[in-house]
């Protein structure tokens, strides 16, 4: 079968909270301050309560509300595709399966918690949500959310991708939201730092410090995050969920699970009920895919940070590259990011999830690959899922192993052309650390030829 589909009453009921199966789970938020637990007290100021304490549960299954169940029938379930026309191409006797999360009127995975988030804010008389959006995935995804629950959005975008991605800014104001580049003369964040450097192209760290701080200061306004925290994996597990029982249909199960990785919101959707399958002894690897040029897991230290630049935002235990790390201005702007959930961190830590770093050019050719086989642009996020899926397929075939791979394609690329344009006018090149010892120990795979 090539499209494997669910019917809306397949829609999964309640999301799957890895927490309750951890072997070991992270070390507790602290309250950037004090440097002691953070309590729920702290957090109220700028989420909701229901967040809070989906934030910190262990029960294993968690109820969707019938009004989030709702919105999520209008794209979900989504498909699950066989990739034949690549798998022909590599000419592998692996089968390679992908999960289509481009199918929301927005482009990605990120409706999938920009929905529930809008639902749980709005239920609780909260009037508005600020946030804050790198590429514009994020902001585009809070902003449908906030238009189809009847709440308002602010979104700080990140300088560099106001000036370079406008649609993704009209796509935000078409639904509505009120979008301001960052850093912004909005917030004390921003002024802060347009005073040492007014030309300053901004990062997501900065654009989380202006939208937590706008939350933070005006009584009816939370704060929404679109990656990184437990509840944010959680609401994303539905994509997991579907895929098993839709590989349950063709009878297959994955021996490996890949998903690209920025703060691990899709790949932790995609894999964490395998994984529950795997901390009971069931035998699947998942594959963490990040940039080179922003390799968190792979090289970065494992430890206590905030996940801004300000130090606002509680001090979270995972891998990080440094809350001040500027990475370079590569094409895939979701996977820009200094630090990682803290749910895939320690699990990275305790071996259940792995890492790999790849570079952008091989990405590219990977995603035209997909392009010419499959027929969908993928978002260049996705595509560094897709550089590894490949990767995978030809050493099944190298190994003579008729493999199940699956990865999730976390969104589409129509918003994205320019970075196609770089590549294939030979524009766009890998970005080099000028630290010798950093680029040498870079994890890099080996170069793939088709
Ligand atoms: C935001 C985004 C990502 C990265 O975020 P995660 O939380 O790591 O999933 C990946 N792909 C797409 C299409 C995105 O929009």
């Amino acid at each position: 079968m090539r499209r494997i589909l669910l019917s809306e009453k397949d829609l999964p009921k309640q999301w799957y909270n890895i927490q309750a199966d951890m072997p070991k789970l992270p070390p507790p938020p602290l309250n950037p301050q004090t440097k002691r637990p953070i309590s729920a007290d702290d957090l109220k100021v700028i989420f909701p309560m229901s967040l809070i304490e989906q934030e910190v549960s262990t029960q294993r299954w968690i109820d969707i509300p019938d009004e989030v169940l709702n919105i999520y029938a209008s794209f979900r379930p989504t498909p699950l595709y066989r990739a034949v026309g690549l798998e022909k191409a590599l000419g592998t006797p692996a089968k390679i399966y992908f999960k289509h999360e481009g199918f929301g009127p927005a482009g990605s995975h990120k409706t999938n918690t920009s929905i529930p988030q809008a639902y749980y804010n709005k239920k609780e008389g909260i009037k508005r949500i600020a946030t804050e959006t790198g590429a514009g995935q994020w902001g585009s995804a809070l902003a449908l959310a906030g238009t189809l629950m009847g709440i308002e959005i602010t979104v700080y975008m990140v300088r560099i991708s106001y000036d370079q991605k406008p649609y993704r800014r009209i796509m935000m104001e078409t639904w509505g939201a009120k979008v301001y580049p960052s850093p912004s003369d909005r917030t004390e964040a921003g002024r802060r730092i347009l005073k040492e450097n007014p030309e300053h192209p901004g990062t997501l760290g900065i654009a989380i410090s202006e939208a937590v701080e706008d939350a933070a200061t005006n009584k009816d306004t939370n704060y929404a995050l679109g990656s990184v925290l437990n509840h944010v994996l959680l609401h994303q597990t539905v994509i997991g969920l579907e895929c098993k029982r839709q590989l349950e249909i063709v009878g297959d199960y994955p021996d490996v699970v890949i998903g690209c990785c920025g703060g691990g919101s899709n790949l932790g959707g995609i894999s964490f009920p395998f994984l529950y399958d795997k901390i009971n002894g069931k035998d699947v690897r998942v594959v963490a895919v990040e940039p080179s040029s922003c390799p968190t897991l792979t090289k970065g230290e494992f430890r206590y940070d905030y996940g801004d630049t300000a130090g606002l935002t509680p001090f979270l235990m995972m891998y990080t590259l440094g809350h001040d790390f500027v990475p370079p201005g590569i094409h895939a702007g979701g996977l820009r990011y200094h630090g990682d959930s803290p749910l895939v961190s320690q699990l990275c830590h305790d071996g259940l999830i792995e890492a790999r770093a790849v570079g952008q050019t091989a990405v590219f050719e990977s995603a035209i690959l997909f392009a010419r086989t499959e027929g969908i642009i993928p978002a260049p996020e996705s595509a560094h899922a897709i550089k590894v899926a490949i990767y995978e397929a030809i050493k099944a075939k190298e190994e003579g192993k008729e493999r199940v791979i699956l990865f999730n394609l976390s969104g589409i690329g129509f918003l994205d052309l320019p970075s196609y344009e770089a590549y294939l006018s030979g524009k766009l090149t890998d970005f080099e650390y000028p630290d010798e010892k950093i680029r040498e120990s870079l994890c890099r795979l080996p170069e793939i030829r088709i």
